[in-house]
C-alpha cells in the first residue's frame, strides 16, 4: 500500500549538526535491562528498531567512568577499549539499516549508588543517593578538582563514542543524574563559580556540551537531554538554545516522563515543551507514547517537535515508522503503557514487553518481531481459549501457515484482558486483545469460535493432532497467597467475593474489605473501581503500602495517591485472618497484635489457580489419539499479561511435527581468555 501523504512530513529528513537523520522517528535513548552485560543481545535488538525504520537510534544511559555506576540496574558504558569495541557492535548493526546511532553519555552523582564499583560518588555536596534506590550511600561534594576531572572524562569518553561510531553524542543534563543537579537551583547550594546564580548552576552544562563539541568535531552531533518543567529551567534553556546540535527534552517528573496508561495520556508532555521552538531553532526531540501517526503529524505541524521521540512504542513496535511508510498503520502494535519494560530492567534482567514478546530475544532465540519461520508440518492446532496466550499462539501459528482453530467459551475473545481493561485506568490495555484479533481477521487459515466451551471428549473427538490449552486461572476465594499457607476462616462465607466475580459485574452490596496480598495492580484498581459505584472501600495489605510492585514499574506513588484522593482506607502491614459475615479480624504482620474491621464483604486477591481441568482429563486418557498437549499461558503458570503474550508465542514458535520442542536460547558469556590473570 502507498503510504497516505498526510504522513509524508514523517519521512523528511533532517540535519541535526553535521549528520542528518533519514526520518522524524527517533528512539531516545532507553533503559534495556542488557546494559555493559550483554552487548550482543543489545546490538541486536537496537538493530531491529533501525530494520524497522527508526532514523536514530540510541543507547541506553551510558556511564562515563566507575563513579558512576548503577550497580543493580543494567546500564551501558564507555570507560575503556573494551567498551568501545562492544558499543561498535550496536553501531555497526544500526548503520547497516541506515539509521543514525546516539550514545547517552551519562554521570550519576548522587543519585546513584556505586554499589559495584565501591569508588564514593559524587554531587553538587554530600547528599544520599536516591531515595527509591534506598541504599545507605552519600556522596562527596565534589571540589574544582572533581569538576576538572569530571569534564576529563567526560570528553574522554566522547572521544570513545566517536572510536566506536556513533554519529550523536549526548550530554545528559536530566532526570536527577549529576548535571542536573548542578542545574538545581535547590539541590545546588554551591558557593562556587558553579553554584548560586544560574548562570553559574548552567556552567558544568555549558563546559560540557563546548567540550563534546570539540572531541566530536564535525564527525557527530551533539544532543542535550534537558527537562524544562520551570521557569528557571526555561531561562536556562534559552541562554543555552543554540549551543547543542538537537535537543531532546523531557520534564523532570519521571512519573509523568514515562507514566503509565493508568495515570499519564499519550502527548502528556506537550503543554510543557510547546515553547521550546520559539527559543531554539536547533531540532527539538521528545517522547509523548506516541502510537498514533496523526498526533506525530500534529506535533510537527504545531511546532512542537521536529523528530517523534519514542522508547515504549518502539519497544512494542520496532517496526512503527516502516508500517506507517508502507500504508499499514493499523497493522502498528500499540503500546499499551502498562511499563512491565521498564519494571525488568528495574528488576536488573532485559525488558520484556507486552505486547511484543519478541523484545530482548532478537539475539537469544533470534526472533522476529514481524518475521516467523513457516510451518514445520502440515497438522492443524486446535487452541482452547482465546485470552492473550490463546490469541497470540493463534496469530502466530497462523503466520506460520498452520490451520488453526481457536475456540474460546465466552461470547467476546480476549479472556482476563477483556474483564481487566474495562476497570479504571486500563482501557489501552485491551490492545493486547484488539491488535491480535486485527490481524487474525486478516489470516484466512484461523478459525475463531466463541461461545464454545470445549470439553476433554470433543477434543479428542476433532482429532486435532496439536492442543493448546490457553484456558486461563481463576482467583482463589481462600486468601491463600504469599502470607497465608491456609485458608482464613470463613472463606467459604457467601459474602466473599472472589476478583473473577467481581469482574463479571458481582459487586457485593455494603462496605467491601480488599485483601490485597498479590501486590500489584489488581487489588488498587479494584479498589477504585468499588469506590466508583460507591462503596466504602478498606485495602488491606501485608507489605507496607499499597501495590508495592509497582514501583518496578513506576507507578507507586500515582497508585497511592489515586487511592488516598478516592478515599480508600488504606491498611498496611497487616493479614486477613477471618470474616464473620460483618467483620475483619486483621493480624499484624510483625507482632501477635489483631484488629477488627466492620466489613459487609471481603474481596480475597491473593493467588490464581490454573484452570487446567481440561489437560489432566486429556492426560488421563492414554488412547486420546492427540500428538501434542500443551498448557500455555495461566493455565500452565499464572502471571502477568505479557507472561501469557510470551508463552503463546513461545509455543508457535517451537511446534515442530511432534509437538513443541524446546528451543536453545544463546547466552551471553564473559570469556575468561580475554580477561588474563
Ligand atoms: P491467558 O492469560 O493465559 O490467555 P485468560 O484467562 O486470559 O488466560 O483466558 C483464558 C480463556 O480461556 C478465557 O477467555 C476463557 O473463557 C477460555 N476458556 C476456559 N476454559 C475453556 C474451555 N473449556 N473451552 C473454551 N474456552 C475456555
Ligand atoms: Fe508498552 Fe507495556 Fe510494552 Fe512497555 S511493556 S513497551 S509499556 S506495551
Amino acid at each position: 500500500m502507498p503510504r497516505d501523504p498526510r504522513y509524508d512530513i514523517l519521512f523528511e529528513p533532517i540535519k541535526i549538526g553535521p549528520v542528518t537523520a533519514p526520518n522524524r522517528f527517533y528512539q531516545v535513548p532507553h533503559c534495556s535491562g542488557m546494559g555493559q552485560r550483554m552487548p550482543q543481545s543489545l546490538a541486536a535488538m537496537r538493530a531491529m528498531k533501525a530494520e524497522g525504520g527508526w532514523g536514530v537510534v540510541n543507547t541506553e544511559y551510558c556511564s562515563i567512568h566507575p563513579s558512576s555506576d548503577d550497580g543493580g540496574y543494567p546500564y551501558a558504558s564507555l570507560w575503556d577499549e573494551a567498551d568501545v569495541r562492544a558499543q561498535a557492535r550496536m553501531v555497526e548493526a544500526v548503520h547497516n539499516h541506515g539509521a543514525l546511532a546516539g550514545a547517552e553519555l551519562w554521570h550519576g552523582g548522587s543519585y546513584v549508588s556505586n554499589l559495584g564499583s565501591r569508588l564514593p560518588t559524587i554531587g553538587t555536596e554530600s547528599r544520599p543517593s536516591d531515595g527509591s534506590r534506598g541504599n545507605p550511600v552519600q556522596s562527596r561534594a565534589m571540589d574544582k578538582q572533581d569538576i576538572a576531572a569530571l569534564r576529563g572524562w567526560h570528553k574522554a569518553a566522547a572521544k570513545r563514542a566517536l572510536a566506536a561510531g556513533f554519529d550523536i553524542v549526548y550530554v545528559y543534563g536530566a532526570h536527577g543524574y549529576l548535571v542536573s543537579e548542578f542545574l538545581s537551583p535547590t539541590l545546588n547550594r554551591r558557593s562556587d563559580a558553579y553554584g548560586g546564580s544560574l548562570e553559574n548552576r548552567l556552567r558544568l552544562l555549558r563546559e560540557l556540551i563546548e567540550e563534546t563539541k570539540e572531541a566530536v568535531g564535525d564527525r557527530a552531533a551533539v544532543a542535550v537531554r534537558y527537562a524544562l518543567s520551570s521557569e528557571d529551567a526555561q531561562e536556562g534553556f534559552a541562554r543555552l538554545a543554540e549551543l547543542p546540535d538537537l535537543w531532546d527534552l523531557t520534564v523532570d517528573d519521571y512519573g509523568i516522563e514515562m507514566g503509565g496508561s493508568r495515570f499519564v495520556r499519550e502527548a502528556a508532555l506537550e503543554e510543557t515543551l510547546a515553547v521550546a521552538k520559539t527559543i531554539t531553532t536547533k531540532p527539538v526531540v521528545a517522547v509523548g507514547r506516541f502510537t498514533s501517526p496523526d498526533t506525530m503529524v500534529r506535533q510537527i505541524k504545531r511546532g512542537v517537535l521536529d523528530m517523534i521521540g519514542a522508547a515504549r512504542p518502539s519497544i512494542a513496535d520496532p517496526f512503527l515508522p516502516a508500517k506507517i511508510r508502507d500504508g499499514r498503520p493499523e497493522d502498528i502494535r500499540e503500546c499499551i503503557g502498562c511499563n512491565i519494560c521498564y519494571a525488568h530492567n528495574s528488576l536488573g534482567v532485559p525488558n520484556r514487553c507486552t505486547q511484543n514478546p519478541t523484545m530482548g530475544e532478537e539475539w537469544r532465540r533470534g526472533w522476529h518481531p514481524e518475521t516467523i519461520a513457516t510451518k514445520a508440518s502440515e497438522d492443524p492446532v486446535l487452541i482452547v481459549g482465546g485470552g492473550p496466550a490463546g490469541l497470540e499462539a493463534a496469530r502466530a501459528l497462523g503466520q506460520r501457515g498452520h490451520s488453526v482453530t481457536l475456540a474460546e467459551a465466552d461470547t467476546a475473545l480476549g479472556g482476563r484482558v477483556t474483564l481487566e481493561s474495562a476497570l479504571p485506568g486500563l482501557a489501552e490495555w485491551a490492545r493486547v486483545r484488539d491488535w491480535r484479533i486485527g490481524q487474525l481477521q486478516q489470516m484466512a487459515n484461523v478459525e475463531i469460535y466463541l461461545d464454545s466451551a470445549l470439553t476433554a471428549e470433543q477434543i479428542v473427538d476433532f482429532g486435532f493432532p496439536h492442543v493448546a490449552l490457553a484456558t486461563g486461572a481463576r482467583w482463589r476465594r481462600d486468601g491463600i497467597g504469599r502470607w497465608r499457607e491456609t485458608p482464613f476462616d470463613g472463606w467459604e462465607h457467601d459474602r466473599v467475593v472472589s476478583p473473577d466475580e467481581l469482574m463479571a459485574g458481582r459487586a457485593p452490596e455494603g462496605s467491601v474489605l480488599l485483601y490485597d496480598d498479590d501486590h500489584y495492580y489488581m487489588g488498587p484498581v479494584l479498589a477504585l473501581h468499588l469506590r466508583a459505584l460507591g462503596r466504602p472501600v478498606t485495602l488491606v495489605t501485608a507489605k507496607g503500602r499499597a501495590g508495592t510492585w509497582s514501583g518496578v514499574t513506576n507507578e507507586l506513588e500515582a497508585t497511592n495517591r489515586a487511592l488516598i484522593e478516592a478515599g480508600v482506607e488504606l491498611i498496611t502491614n497487616h493479614a486477613l485472618e477471618a470474616f464473620d459475615g460483618t467483620a475483619a479480624h486483621l493480624s499484624c504482620v510483625f507482632t501477635d497484635r489483631t484488629i477488627e474491621r466492620p466489613a459487609d464483604a471481603v474481596v480475597p486477591i491473593t493467588a490464581r489457580r490454573p484452570r487446567d481441568d481440561l489437560y489432566h482429563d486429556l492426560m488421563r486418557n492414554p488412547d486420546n489419539g492427540l500428538k501434542s498437549v500443551t498448557r500455555i499461558g495461566d493455565c500452565e503458570a499464572p502471571g502477568l499479561i505479557a507472561s501469557a503474550v510470551y508463552s503463546g508465542h513461545r509455543y508457535a514458535q517451537e511446534l515442530g511435527p511432534a509437538g513443541p520442542v524446546p528451543q536453545a536460547a544463546r547466552r551471553e558469556q564473559i570469556l575468561l581468555e580475554e580477561n588474563p590473570a
